[in-house]
């Protein structure tokens, strides 16, 4: 099969390609990022760097293409979405258009990334809330900005397929996380940015870490792995309702924090900058429809993935500033 993947450039995208390419499919692969910037580049896959909220591109990318999964968005974490929400709804035209090229080039099949911000906030006001089933995404009350736009996305995938017979497949994921993802510059997010505090204060023996908010906000981590396994199964589904896809393991920010310090031999003073971007209090997956339609759940416990990511990020900083041992 012949399958486009947009965002190739970024962190999902990345690895999800090279999935694609080792199951034996022909992959094309497009970033609007300069190739020197894109986390992996896979020499078998055709690479492209084409701005995709130009329709012209969209149909470009998507000609003689089965089908298409749709990463590619401007977004980042709490830091970022929270203070760039235009831009964030911008990412509109990416999916629209891509939506609109598939109709005209009978792709078979479209995959939307969409997020756990679409969740009602109302349901997410406490440290030890339940997990979010599907339908609490309604009445919608997302996350300002980025959640407004995955919503709407998410909305218009259903009408493509109600109004025109485009399969779409939409899954809301929850914080993944893993190696080879954006872990510094003010778009990481809790897992990257945290690994990076404790390795740095490691390496410079400051011996200290600013937590953003008091780090009892509680929120479930997915490992890229998991992520993966579980977008190809549900784009090769029969579901057309959107999907949590992400973990049930729920830790507050302060435990996050101290799985690290174990993963990295350290004790760290913690500073707390309660004017800091916090997000939701508690925000948890309800994995019991994703695992009754798709059979899946993730695989990968927290301190596992996380001690990769922290290997990963520490080997990063090294690269920077000389050994961190
Ligand atoms: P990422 O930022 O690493 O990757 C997104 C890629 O899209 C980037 O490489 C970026 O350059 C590219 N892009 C942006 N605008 C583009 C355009 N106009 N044309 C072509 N490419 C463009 O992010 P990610 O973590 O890999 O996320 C992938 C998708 O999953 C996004 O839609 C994101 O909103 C969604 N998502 C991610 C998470 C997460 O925890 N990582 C959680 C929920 C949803």
């Amino acid at each position: 099969m012949k399958i486009a993947v947009a965002g190739a450039g970024g962190f999902i995208g990345g690895w999800l390609a090279l999935e694609l390419i080792s199951r034996g499919h022909e992959v094309v692969c497009a970033d609007i990022k300069p190739m020197e910037n894109w986390y992996q580049v896979h020499e078998k896959a055709d690479n492209r760097v084409l701005d995709l909220s130009k329709f012209e591109s969209c149909l470009v990318l998507l000609k003689d293409v089965n089908q298409v999964y749709n990463l590619a968005a401007d977004m980042g974490g709490m830091g970022f979405i929270e203070t760039h929400k235009a831009e964030c709804m911008l990412s509109v035209l990416i999916n629209t258009h891509l939506l609109m090229a598939a109709k005209e080039l009978g792709v078979k099949r479209f995959f939307f990334a969409s997020s756990a911000c679409v969740y009602n906030a109302s349901k997410q006001e406490s440290n030890d809330v339940s997990g979010l089933k599907e339908e609490d995404a309604y009445p919608a009350m997302p996350e300002d900005g980025y959640g407004w736009e995955k919503l709407f996305s998410e909305r218009m995938c259903r009408h493509f397929y109600e109004d025109y017979g485009l399969e779409t497949r939409v899954a809301r994921y929850h914080n993944i996380y893993g190696p080879r993802g954006t872990w510094d510059g003010g778009r990481e997010k809790a897992p990257a940015a945290l690994s990076r505090k404790v390795a740095l204060a490691k390496a410079t023996k400051t011996n200290e870490i600013e937590i953003w908010g008091d780090g009892e906000q509680a929120r479930s981590f997915t490992y890229i792995d998991d992520c993966i396994e579980g977008t190809i199964k549900l784009m090769d589904s029969d579901v057309r309702e959107p999907l949590n896809i992400g973990s049930d393991e729920m830790v507050t920010i302060n435990q996050l924090v101290g799985m690290l310090e174990k993963i990295a031999g350290v004790h760290l003073k913690r500073k707390y900058n309660l004017n800091a971007p916090k997000g939701v209090r508690g925000r948890n997956s309800d994995n019991v429809k994703v695992k009754r339609l798709l059979g899946w759940s993730p695989a990968i416990e927290l301190q596992e993935g996380l001690s990769h990511t922290f290997n990963w990020i520490e080997a990063q900083i090294e690269q920077n500033i000389g050994p961190v041992k």
